[in-house]
């Protein structure tokens, strides 16, 4: 295993820096924290298209570049350093796209990879319901056939995104009688159907970032179908490794990591600079050894996905590497910060724009979305360390 970035690839991550630096420099949008999800700017992501940087691992003949997954996690990666807002189409290029080049008809492929590749498709996931997160396979969703379609029925819950998607990515079942993990299949549609209705749900920082979806008598064509019905479960395993593998897991609130070094160098407290105080000061070390390590692994990662293997074990353990560090990056900062921590991004008085604090509240929910890390170390103790099955 080589962790030594080519020329190229060097080359290729001053490429993607130049860009971002030029965006900032025209004031095109304003670095902030978890922006790969909560960063909704279609021009941005129309500017990505045009680099050819959305399905960069794609092959050629699908309209990529042909590229390996480490090239896309240097892309990535600095997006998460800059705080760039990529989330119109970080779950397209990530997972639905790939799903689609695995799983999708010839048709399909035609039809629906040129739309990701143009930063048009906004994807939701739609997973979750109310009696269904990490059990997945309890959903209760329906899609029953009728002629040439599907008539959906049911309520989707925590779909990221919702009320900006224009598509979603639907998991629903096709089949009462089977066996719960054998009777669903994965369906991906336009979300200005009849019968989609999109309830915002405001989050614990007051923001509006998941939504509930009630899904009445909606009808979809049988071509809406990915991959073979009744076998969507494993598929969706298979794309949760991919969901679950990415510096996004580590770096999206890398932001503020910069910022509280830039405070501690310039706030004095009783006198005396932050910078000198020996405990911020290990605390801070102490975050960068934790970040580097969890880059490491993240790359290790890619290196997987090149070999052509899906990462299992591996995502599961980045994530929840990667998550525990975030919650504990947010810690720190409230703790060097203080009282002042409690501001929120709308007063002036909030350090750092209020990021600590948002990050601080948003972080809790990373250890849930994507798999709880009670889900991921089952996993890593049944794959990677080969404990029983409970
Ligand atoms: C910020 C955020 C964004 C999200 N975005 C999306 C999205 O875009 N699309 C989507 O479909 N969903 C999304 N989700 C939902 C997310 O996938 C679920 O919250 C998650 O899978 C957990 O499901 P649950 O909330 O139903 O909790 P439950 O599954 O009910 O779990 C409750 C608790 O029990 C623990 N637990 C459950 N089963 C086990 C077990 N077998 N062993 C040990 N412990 C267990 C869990 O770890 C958890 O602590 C999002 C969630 C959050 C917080």
């Amino acid at each position: 295993m080589d962790f030594k970035f080519s020329e190229e690839q060097q080359k290729f991550r001053q490429e993607v820096r130049d860009f971002l630096e030029e965006e900032l420099r025209q004031g095109l949008w304003q670095p902030s924290c978890d922006a790969w999800i909560m960063g909704f700017d279609p021009e941005f992501t129309k500017r990505v298209a045009q680099k050819g940087w959305i399905g960069l691992t794609w092959p050629k003949e699908h309209g990529g570049q042909g590229r390996s997954y480490v090239d896309r996690l240097i892309i990535t990666e600095e997006m998460l350093r800059y705080g760039a807002p990529a989330g119109c189409h970080w779950f397209a290029d990530r997972q639905i796209g790939g799903a689609i080049l695995l799983y999708g008809t010839d048709e399909q492929k035609k039809e629906l990879l040129p739309m990701i590749l143009r930063g048009e498709a906004r994807v939701g996931l739609g997973m979750s319901e109310p009696e269904a997160g990490s059990d997945l396979a309890s959903l209760k969703t329906r899609a029953v056939e009728d002629g040439d379609d599907y008539i959906i029925d049911g309520q989707k819950v925590w779909t990221s995104g919702g009320s900006h998607m224009n598509w979603i990515y639907l998991v629903a079942r096709t089949d009462q009688e089977a066996p719960k993990h054998r009777g669903i299949s994965e369906f991906f549609f336009e979300t200005r159907l009849p019968g989609i209705d999109v309830r915002p749900i405001v989050d614990i920082t007051g923001r509006v970032h998941f939504n509930e979806i009630f899904f009445d008598s909606v009808r979809v064509s049988k071509k809406c179908l990915i991959g073979e019905k009744n076998r969507g479960f494993y598929q969706i395993l298979h794309q949760l490794d991919y969901e679950r593998s990415g510096m996004e897991r580590l770096m999206a609130n890398y932001p503020l990591f910069e910022a509280l070094i830039q405070y501690v160098k310039e706030t004095k407290r009783n006198g005396k600079p932050l910078s000198e105080e020996p405990l911020i000061r290990s605390k801070l070390a102490q975050l960068k050894i934790e970040l580097e390590v969890g880059r490491l692994h993240m790359y290790r990662i890619a290196l997987v996905m090149d070999e052509g293997r899906a990462p299992n074990w591996e995502s599961a353990m980045g994530k929840a590497y990667g998550t525990a560090f975030e919650q504990r990056l947010a810690n720190t900062a409230m703790e060097i910060i203080g009282l002042y921590g409690q501001l929120s991004p709308e007063s002036k008085w909030a350090p750092m724009l209020g990021m600590a604090h948002e990050s601080y509240l948003s972080s809790k929910g990373y250890s849930l979305q994507a798999g709880t890390s009670e889900i991921l170390k089952n996993i890593l103790a049944l794959r990677k360390l080969e404990l029983p099955t409970q």
